[in-house]
């Protein structure tokens, strides 16, 4: 693998992954792009303990540009895209609107009980492949390895950035999740605190008595074997019992890892053909294109990483054909989930639709 980077019209950085040690990376951007915009500015809710990032800057992003104006699709002779090279196998840039960055401005106090501060950190964007039309289900098992080997490079590096407390590498699929770039990508945030989900997860297991948390679910969930949806050497993929989402599926390698810098090579290599399995499984359900969201949980840079386990927990809003599940009242004001889709038959379902 050989990885350059160079540098964007406005400075943000950009970092080919290319299988081949040849490939010819001198392409200059030569776009008049504005200026960056200064980072977002985070609030502190006293009530929840949780900090919201005020992006108002995002909402002049590209949004479902046609296809031949794709900003993520290589240059051409005609059209500069964010892209400079005529092809790539994997690429990540900075965000042109992210929600973090290390771009300061100044921050007032907002009154209240609010703490205010900068939004420090990055946010990228990962090309899974220069084929617009592809998807991650789609990628060879190969291309799937240079987009971990991609993930686990950035992982490394943003834990690296000052203030960064946690890694977040994920994929949002479909307009109905309201990507607004079709383009097979995703995207990695470094926030500059610990996520409230992960919170919950490592406080869960700090107060768990027995073996590690994590692995006590995954022997648990592979012992019951219900909603177990498949399996190989090394890792195993799930509907947790309490799932949330009409589908979910949860894939934990069999042995504990921090994050994905962690992962050996035998570990990212089998992860691929399981997880492009699980997605087809998904998208063969209804036979229409699935929207999901794949996310990663890492451990955060310095706290409970030896309660953490790397694991990723992948689902999708739409519970029947023609049917999306909306966060509704429940959900969106209490945060208390109610589920149409029984776990045991929607890892039932998956099952039937797993390729051999
Ligand atoms: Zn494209």
């Amino acid at each position: 693998m050989k990885r350059t980077i160079t540098h964007l019209a406005d400075g943000r950085e950009l970092i080919y992954f290319d299988r081949r040690d040849d490939a010819d990376r001198g392409a200059v951007d030569r776009r008049p792009l504005d200026p960056r915009p200064v980072a977002s500015e985070l609030r502190y809710d006293p009530l929840t303990e949780e900090w919201i990032a005020m992006a108002g800057h995002r909402q002049t992003r590209t949004f479902m540009p046609p296809p031949d104006q794709c900003p993520l699709c290589p240059s051409s002779e005609t059209r500069a895209s964010e892209i400079p090279a005529s092809d790539y196998d994997v690429v990540v840039f900075e965000n042109r609107f992210p929600s973090f960055s290390g771009n300061f401005g100044t921050y007032a106090d907002a009154g209240g009980l609010s703490e205010v501060r900068p939004g420090v950190g990055r946010c990228e964007v990962v090309c899974f492949t220069s084929d617009h039309s592809s998807s991650f289900s789609q990628l060879s098992d190969e291309q799937v390895e240079l987009v971990m080997e991609a993930w686990a490079d950035r992982t490394a590096e943003l834990s690296a950035i000052e203030g960064v407390e946690q890694v977040f590498c994920f994929e949002n699929r479909g307009e109905e999740i309201g990507i607004t770039l079709t383009h097979p990508h995703g995207q990695i945030y470094a926030y500059p605190y610990v996520t409230p989900r992960t919170r919950l997860q490592l406080d869960a297991a700090s107060r768990h008595r027995g073996g590690n948390l994590f692995a006590d679910v995954l022997a648990a969930e592979r012992a019951a074997g219900v909603r177990v949806v498949a399996e190989n050497e090394l890792w195993t993929a799930f509907v947790p019992a309490a799932a949330r989402w009409p589908f979910e599926v949860h894939l934990y390698p069999r042995r504990q890892a921090p994050d994905l810098a962690a992962l050996t090579e035998e570990e990212r290599a089998t992860f691929a053909p399981l997880y492009t399995s699980v997605l087809r499984a998904l998208d063969g359900l209804f036979g229409v294109a699935m929207p999901y969201i794949a996310a990663w949980h890492q451990a955060p840079v310095r706290w409970r990483r030896d309660l953490a386990y790397l694991h990723m927990e992948l689902f999708s809003i739409r519970r029947a054909p023609g049917k999306l599940k909306y966060l509704a009242g429940s959900e969106s004001a209490m945060g208390a989930f109610v589920n149409d889709v029984l776990p045991e038959e929607a890892a039932r379902m998956l099952r039937s639709q797993i390729d051999h």
